[in-house]
């Protein structure tokens, strides 16, 4: 091992998780095209046509810190990738989780539990998951004597704009001070003391999230949520977990479209998603200067891409059917990147 990969290995995570085919995929006849091996593989059979138009499927291989298949729960995604971070804002720490992939692949379900259909749940979601190891943590010994207090904010990124979501979408704004100390102005903290607080707050925000929209989830996908939950101790920050659920990385497309708002949303994502990479990439490099400034997205996390003991993962969520293969892959090279130093 290198330094760097010492690094690397301590403070960034890497993950990827196929979800199942759905019942339109099914019943369109889509296939699967993801096979997951072994726990930190992942192979795309993608569809090729020879010059003679013969079709053949070209295998690509990628290695990540693990894989999860279609069979696993956000239970176990939690326990490799979330789980671990919890310590780390006790111990006075940063923390970030990403969930990172094209629209439909499954972001919501993994980080915010499942809003689809009747029996909404967000209970088994990372943000909850997280939050209650956080209650759970507070009662040892160790992390009692502290007497840490636990806040919640959830906020919204749309077009580079910030909206509350705990405070009816309140428009934020965000001002930086002359030691670049980065503030959202007005973001209401809402202090959380126990599991039931926090289930709440999820579903006052994720309604919030979706309301007002015609279509849920051409706006949910069009938005960065941002799910935190901050310890503090008298008054000051002690440490910040950040949860995310990230707009759809797919708005490649929309930078052809006739029409300026979606044409400037999605230049607005693709700026985001690339100014994330480069920040993560920094901590990962342990470079003193953090590009955050690129974007919106960047610069409200900024404090969490500095500092000795920042810790990041990221989620990469991928559909199986060979129609996302393109998207598939683009999220691949992308999670690829993230650590690829
Ligand atoms: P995204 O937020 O990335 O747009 P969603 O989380 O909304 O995608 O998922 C799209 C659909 O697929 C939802 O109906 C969701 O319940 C379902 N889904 C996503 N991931 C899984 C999974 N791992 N297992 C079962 N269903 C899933
Ligand atoms: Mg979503």
């Amino acid at each position: 091992l290198t330094t760097n990969d010492q690094i690397e290995d301590h403070r960034i995570c890497v993950c990827v998780r196929a979800r199942p085919l759905n019942k339109k995929e099914i019943s369109g006849k889509d296939l699967d095209v993801i096979t997951i091996p072994s726990k930190d593989v992942v192979m795309v059979h993608e569809p090729k046509q020879k010059v003679d138009l013969t079709r053949y499927l070209e295998n690509q291989t990628f290695r990540f810190d693990y894989t999860f298949d279609e069979n696993s729960t956000n239970e176990m995604v939690y326990r490799f990738t979330a789980q671990p971070l919890v310590e780390t804002i006790f111990e006075r720490g940063m923390a970030t989780c990403f969930a990172y992939g094209q629209t439909g692949s499954g972001k919501t379900h993994t980080m915010g539990g499942d809003f689809s259909g009747k029996n909404q749940d967000c209970s088994k979601g990372i943000y909850a998951l997280s939050a209650r190891d956080v209650f759970l943590m507070l009662k040892k010994p160790n992390y009692k004597k502290l007497d840490l207090q636990v806040f919640a904010t959830f906020f919204e990124i749309y077009s580079g704009k910030v909206f509350d979501l705990l405070n009816r979408k309140a428009k934020l704004r965000v001002l930086e001070d002359g030691k670049q100390q980065v503030q959202v102005v007005g973001l209401q903290e809402k202090e959380v003391k126990c599991m039931e607080d926090v289930l709440k707050l999820i579903e006052l925000g994720n309604s919030c999230r979706t309301s007002g929209q015609t279509s849920a989830n051409a706006h949910s996908s069009r938005s960065h949520a941002v799910f935190q939950i901050i310890l503090r101790k008298r008054g000051k920050m002690h440490g910040k977990f950040s949860l995310i659920d990230l707009a759809g990385n797919e708005r490649g497309a929309d930078t052809s479209s006739a029409d300026r708002q979606t044409r400037f949303e999605g230049a607005e994502i693709n700026k985001s998603l690339l100014a994330l990479k480069e920040c993560i990439r920094a901590l990962g490099l342990n470079k003193p200067h953090t590009p955050f400034r690129a974007s919106k997205l960047t610069q409200v996390l900024r404090d969490s891409f500095i500092g000795e003991n920042s810790r990041t993962c990221m989620i990469a969520t991928i559909s199986p059917g060979m129609a996302s293969c393109e998207n598939t892959l683009n999220t691949l090279r992308y999670a690829n990147r993230v650590k690829e130093f």
